[in-house]
């Protein structure tokens, strides 16, 4: 495939935003070659400015659970769009998909919405801390969190792609509050509430870890850190930013059966557009200005169009509860094809999945925290990327990402990729 507009488009990008992007995992740093540059997308397709098809299996990095271009959140998008785009004053909206969500989602009475999920991690730490009167916190190695100063300690995602997990920039005063332990690892954990008594606030978690691709908590994990939190007086945060409204109605939550203490949001909860939120039990959520101490404000929070999107999605979600199940399915056919079509090459790899959260590492150790994450074969990533943009698939251009399946691939769709991922690892070295 040619990508000579895509080119043009990221030379002119570079000469005016640092890197030609606005995020940097955009920029195809690891894996190599040039960003493909959009020009529309509808369904499970891309549309680039070359003129290509491609499947997506990114879908705005999980918004899109119902295609791109989902009909009923562009109406509610135009209609809105008619009466004014932002007016910092309350509207029903915000009331209604408050409603809404606290009904989906369980152990939380109240919710309160921000522009992304960086805001809502960033503010639920803040109410932690106000809540508990403690400093500290405990993230997991791996887990991306956004990029906030307190999460850019041993963070997934871009960061970890680019090997700068600990950001310059990060005062050594903030960074020294966030405590880290290895991803599935609970005796660490209570390693740390043991060495910090009465000092944690908080563990901050990706239920289903997404940022160094998929990365399932082991039997026992998350009950253990319940356990702990609730025995130590510190909050437990699930950031459900990624698995929140995809992996069931409820999330995470729903899905294991174990309770938060506060859930934080993005991605599918705003249908496409910048949304975050935030939620927790009401004796919590009061901690929040002007009921509480705990100052956290917005001049475009719950922007009415962005709650339009939002609602018109969740709406959907709600409506059409089948689709959880639907996309699993879909998932684990994709992850039954290409297990099936590895085998048959001896590629070292591993497949991770939960539910629609899949990613494949190029190395036969199971993959259970960050260390095993890392001894993912790059070169073979970076090679399996390219052959399947050359087939016309497009999966995140960075090995420690999950795939993102939405409900607007078709079975066929599937097979195609099955048979790209089958011709691209025949050649594989
Ligand atoms: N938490 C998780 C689990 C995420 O995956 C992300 C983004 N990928 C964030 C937080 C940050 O969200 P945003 O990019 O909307 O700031």
């Amino acid at each position: 495939m040619i990508y000579q507009r895509s080119s043009a488009l990221f030379a002119a990008a570079e000469k005016v935003i640092p890197g030609g992007v606005n995020s940097p995992v955009r920029a195809f740093k690891g894996v190599g070659g040039t960003p493909i540059f959009v020009k529309s997308a509808k369904g499970a397709y891309l549309y680039d400015e070359d003129g290509h098809r491609l499947i997506d299996f990114i879908n705005s990095w999980g918004p899109m659970i119902l295609g791109h271009a989902y009909e009923p959140v562009i109406t509610a998008i135009k209609e809105r769009a008619e009466k004014g785009t932002s007016f910092g004053m309350p509207t029903e909206l915000e009331t209604q998909i408050a409603s809404l969500a606290i009904a989906m989602v369980p152990n939380i009475d109240k919710i309160r919405f921000v522009n992304s999920g960086t805001e809502a991690c960033m503010s639920a730490i803040r109410l932690a801390r106000g809540f508990t009167k403690r400093d500290k916190i405990i993230k997991f190695a791996g887990c991306y969190h956004g990029h906030s100063d307190s999460f850019l300690i041993q963070a997934g995602s871009g960061a970890s792609t680019f090997g700068s997990p600990n950001s310059p920039g990060v005062t050594q005063g903030t960074a020294k509050d966030t405590l880290l332990a290895p991803y599935n690892n609970l005796a660490a954990v209570a390693d740390l509430f043991a060495a910090n008594p009465q000092q944690i606030a908080a563990i901050i978690v990706e239920p289903v870890a997404g940022n160094m691709g998929c990365v399932p908590p082991l039997p026992g994990f998350l009950e253990g850190l319940r356990e702990l939190c609730s025995q130590q007086g510190a909050l437990l945060i699930f950031d459900e930013v990624m698995t929140g409204f995809r992996l069931a109605a409820g999330g995470v939550q729903e899905r294991l059966s174990i309770a938060a203490d506060i859930v934080c949001f993005g991605k599918v909860i705003g249908g496409g557009l910048p949304v975050g939120a935030f939620a927790a039990r009401e004796e919590i959520m009061n901690y929040l200005a002007p009921v509480g101490p705990v100052y956290q404000a917005g001049t475009l929070s719950g922007n009415p169009l962005a709650m339009a999107a939002g609602l018109a999605m969740l709406t959907a979600l709600h409506e059409d509860s089948d689709v959880f199940n639907r996309i699993d399915q879909k998932t684990a056919y994709l992850h039954e094809g290409m297990a099936t079509v590895l085998q048959k090459t001896g590629l070292p790899h591993t497949i991770n999945r939960l539910g629609s959260m899949i990613s494949v590492h190029f190395d036969e150790t199971p993959v259970i925290d960050f260390e095993t994450a890392k001894k993912g074969d790059n070169e073979r990533f970076k090679a399996f990327f390219h052959g399947m943009l050359q087939e016309g698939i497009y999966i995140a251009p960075s090995a420690y990402e999950t795939w993102f399946i939405t409900d607007a691939l078709t079975y066929e769709d599937l097979d195609k990729t099955v048979e790209a991922v089958a011709k691209v690892t025949k050649v594989l070295k």
